[in-house]
């Protein structure tokens, strides 16, 4: 263990995943929060909630496609949708530096009732604290959410077995491509924006004609590849990804080769993936390729037997071992 925090322990990576288990867990473990999914699933008398908190501090606050307003109501909304929630409630917490101005902080609330409206969420409880001039930079926001799980829905790794395919809604990296860029002076015209979009819309329609799907995960920070490999661990299985058919836009293939960034490890705030049996793929794909947020959805791998090993078929056709995301090639980017 490092002796002191650095960026890479909030990457959502192999150290963040470090940090949970030796300090946080070690602390603070129970039955709720131990398969540390994307939302707790909490069972009540007649009704299963999901209940999720993040915080965001990208930097810099707006970014072509979005801002951290709206991705404050994104990253909860996803993170309660892809468990199989209906969002409903949002908590949102401001920590702001003193001599942020006003007109910007208006901007960011203004696009967080936005996204709220798009996403069919309401604010129902929220705090604002201030700190020192050089003590934040200029705003942090907390979000905090709960949504309804339809009582017959049994989605989670439990259900994942060999053969089941894995289908993506669109193509992977934009994000934080988008932020990377707007951040850093690199002299690169890309024109790419951020995904940032809320999925409980195309997500409740899977849901409604197949709700036998097995599992979903939003792709945040660590990219496709952490979130599959965190899947092939858990579930005890293997998984083959087929590079030729993972969507990554053209302007962002070229950007990333320049930059020497992997599109499989890069944020997404708008990208699911889906775990469901091959005879029910099509259902699957139909539904999500007449969505708005999936029209260019791919089957992108398969489940295979194994020990949580992920193998990426490479378009020059070799194969290469992919691993949780190791250090912080792009912090700060939600
Ligand atoms: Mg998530």
């Amino acid at each position: 263990m490092h002796p002191e925090i650095m960026l890479a322990h909030g990457a959502g990576g192999q150290l963040t995943r470090q940090l949970v288990d030796d300090i946080f867990l070690k602390y603070f473990n129970n039955e709720a929060l131990k398969p540390l999914a994307d939302a707790a699933v909490l069972d009540f008398p007649g009704c299963r909630l999901a209940f999720t908190t993040d915080s965001f501090v990208v930097r810099p606050l707006f970014f072509p496609g979005g801002d951290i307003g709206k991705l404050a109501v994104c990253g909860t909304v996803n993170d309660l949708a892809v468990s199989g929630a209906r969002p409903l409630f949002l908590t949102v917490s401001f920590i702001i530096e003193v001599g942020m101005p006003l007109n910007l902080l208006e901007q960011i609330a203004r696009s967080l009732g936005e996204s709220c409206r798009d996403a069919g969420v309401k604010v129902a409880a929220g705090d604002t604290k201030v700190v020192e001039k050089g003590h934040g930079d200029l705003v942090f926001i907390n979000t905090a959410g709960i949504g309804i799980i339809p009582e017959e829905l049994d989605l989670g790794q439990h259900r994942i077995t060999p053969g089941d395919v894995i289908i993506i809604n669109g193509p992977v990296g934009n994000h934080g491509l988008a932020v990377l860029l707007e951040r850093e002076n690199l002299g690169l015209e890309t024109g790419v924006s951020s995904d940032c979009a809320p999925l409980n819309g195309i997500i409740a329609k899977i849901l409604r004609e197949v709700p036998n799907v097995k599992m979903m995960r939003d792709l945040t920070r660590g990219g496709l590849a952490t979130a599959v490999k965190e899947i092939a661990l858990g579930a005890g299985v293997d998984i083959w990804l087929e590079e030729a058919s993972i969507p990554v836009d053209d302007a962002v293939r070229g950007a990333v080769e320049i930059l020497g960034l992997d599109p499989l490890y890069m944020a997404n705030e708008g990208k699911f993936i889906i775990f469901a049996a091959p005879e029910e793929a099509p259902r699957v794909l139909k539904i999500m390729a007449n969505e708005p947020l999936g029209v260019r959805t791919a089957i992108i791998g398969r489940v295979a037997e194994g020990k949580g090993n992920v193998l990426l078929k490479t378009m020059l056709g070799g194969t290469k071992v992919l691993d949780l995301l190791a250090g912080d090639p792009l912090p700060r980017i939600c």
